[in-house]
């Protein structure tokens, strides 16, 4: 069966006064219809670049240099902007970290979730506005016709994470890329947040690419996984072989410094730190910091490697 999206060597380049930095470096990734995809790595892997990249949103002076992203059998980078911005705005959706900085401030809540049925169902504004409210209460906004003629900053932060939702799914996108969508929440918030924004998806058999540090979501919400280190995905799994056994030292690294219930403060944090785009290093991204690099890894960049249950892992060790 064809992916939802398929991502195809992607590679994201920021220009910079000295010369170009990779930020996502030939990834892969597919998504197939109704899956949950988790991409998980720490703050400067490329994990928000890459989403930005697929939905054609990087900034300047970011830019894709090379690659697909594929959804639905047309490559969205090789659009016209307008019939991107039409896969944006009702097949594909996205929801970011801060609401605060992705909501406008002078809209009222109602029109912002409105918008997306008025411009692409072409709905009038009492149909929209109809749909905009019983969007409101699914996802949980209380005394939804207050709310709905407040401005942004007159909810709290999980009331405006929950209209983020809510602008997102209104039109039941196939595709549905959440940017650390819970990280600025308190933990029981966060937990709500997440149910919710599964639950409507799954109904709706929306797609999800879940971009996360967060290894405990992971484990409770995603079917697969995919790993990133420095502008690389490095391991590709399903999530049950992935918590069974990480095959690449990083991924191992990142889950041995887990916190456990049974050793409460004894973490095991990987040694040293991820490195500069400026200053990335040789062969494998990981090798300085790898615990059992061996003579190929500062030499050459490996390529990935199958593993048994459909694992891959970018690493020398399975070559
Ligand atoms: Fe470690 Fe080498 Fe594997 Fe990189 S390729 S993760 S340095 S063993």
């Amino acid at each position: 069966q064809q992916a939802l999206l398929s991502v195809e060597n992607l590679t994201t380049v920021f220009d910079a006064p000295r010369g170009a930095l990779t930020a996502v470096d030939g990834v892969d990734l597919a998504i197939g219809r109704g899956e949950v995809v988790a991409v998980v790595g720490e703050s400067g892997c490329g994990k928000t670049v890459l989403s930005l990249s697929v939905l054609g949103l990087v900034p300047p002076p970011g830019r894709v240099v090379s690659g697909k992203a594929v959804f639905d059998g047309r490559d969205i980078l090789a659009l016209p902007e307008r019939e991107r911005r039409a896969i944006r705005g009702s097949r594909a959706s996205m929801i970011f970290q801060e609401p605060m900085t992705s909501l406008n401030p002078v809209l009222t809540i109602g029109d912002q979730v409105a918008e997306p049925v008025r411009i692409h169902r072409k709905a009038s504004r009492r149909e929209a506005m109809d749909a905009a409210a019983a969007m409101a209460s699914r996802v949980g906004l209380p005394d939804v016709s207050k709310r709905l003629s407040a401005y942004p900053h007159e909810l709290s932060g999980g009331q405006r994470q929950r209209v983020m939702i809510a602008m997102a799914l209104i039109l039941s996108p196939e595709l549905l890329i959440a940017d650390e969508p819970t990280t600025a929440l308190d933990v029981t918030v966060q937990r709500q947040i997440l149910d919710l924004m599964l639950g409507l998806t799954r109904d709706s058999g929306t797609a999800i690419a879940l971009i996360t540090h967060n290894l405990g979501v992971v484990a409770q919400t995603a079917d697969a996984v995919a790993v990133m280190y420095s502008g690389r995905v490095v391991e590709y799994a399903g999530v049950r072989a992935f918590f069974d056994g990480p095959a690449h030292p990083y991924s191992q690294g990142l889950l041995a410094s887990l916190p456990r219930l049974s050793d409460r403060g004894r973490l095991t944090p990987i040694a040293g730190t991820v490195p500069s785009l400026s200053a990335l290093p040789t062969g494998c991204h990981f090798h300085p910091r790898c615990p059992r690099a061996f003579a190929p890894c500062a030499h050459e960049a490996p390529p990935f490697f199958t593993l048994d249950n459909g694992r891959r892992a970018r690493c020398w060790l399975y070559g």
